[in-house]
């Protein structure tokens, strides 16, 4: 399907709703989140008066950059989601942070078409974890010499830890006072 295929006019839903099936490149994301697997994506689409309820699934993978030891990782998405989109026009002037009924997600959209290729992308960024490492025990980089001590110790630890090391540093001044 074509990427302007994918702002879904009003008039194309039915009443008894629409259902998409489609895929995304491996296009990078906003936040520059590059994808490391095709983004899959299910949507049925259907009118509630003005308002059009999203329902719907994305797959793919992300690739990510770990927090602590910088190493590239890959990050499987796999969501379901359901939001509700509004005519911009209707959106509340003093009520914009009041929350929904049901706590639903709502995303104003302008004009007469639901932007379905950025929901599907949004519901994978909202994936992303806000803390990023490749495992959770991560031992992260050196402050010291900055190896990543998931490959091993790099000894800068056991120096400073070591009281015979401590010893061997007294000693040594000692020795030359
Ligand atoms: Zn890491
Ligand atoms: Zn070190």
């Amino acid at each position: 399907m074509e990427r302007e295929a994918l702002r879904i006019p009003l008039e194309d839903i039915p009443p008894e709703g629409l259902s998409l099936e489609f895929e995304l490149g491996g296009e990078i994301l906003a936040d520059c989140i590059p994808l490391s697997a095709p983004l899959e994506a299910r949507v049925f689409l259907i009118k509630r008066g003005i308002d059009v309820k999203a329902i719907g699934h994305v797959k793919t993978a992300v690739q990510l950059q770990c927090d602590r030891c910088l190493e590239e990782f890959v990050w499987p998405v796999e969501e379901d989601f359901e939001v509700e989109f509004r005519p911009k026009a209707s959106m509340p002037h003093r009520e914009e942070t009041q929350l929904t009924r049901e706590d639903m997600e709502v995303i104003f959209y302008e004009g007469d078409r639901i932007p379905v290729d950025d929901l599907v992308r949004e519901q994978v960024l909202l994936a992303v974890p806000v803390k990023k490492l490749c495992q959770e025990e991560c031992q992260g980089l050196c402050p010291y010499c900055g190896k990543n001590l998931n490959q091993g110790p790099c000894g800068c630890k056991l120096r400073r830890e070591s009281p015979f090391a401590v010893l061997q540093e007294l000693l040594a001044k000692k020795a030359h006072s």
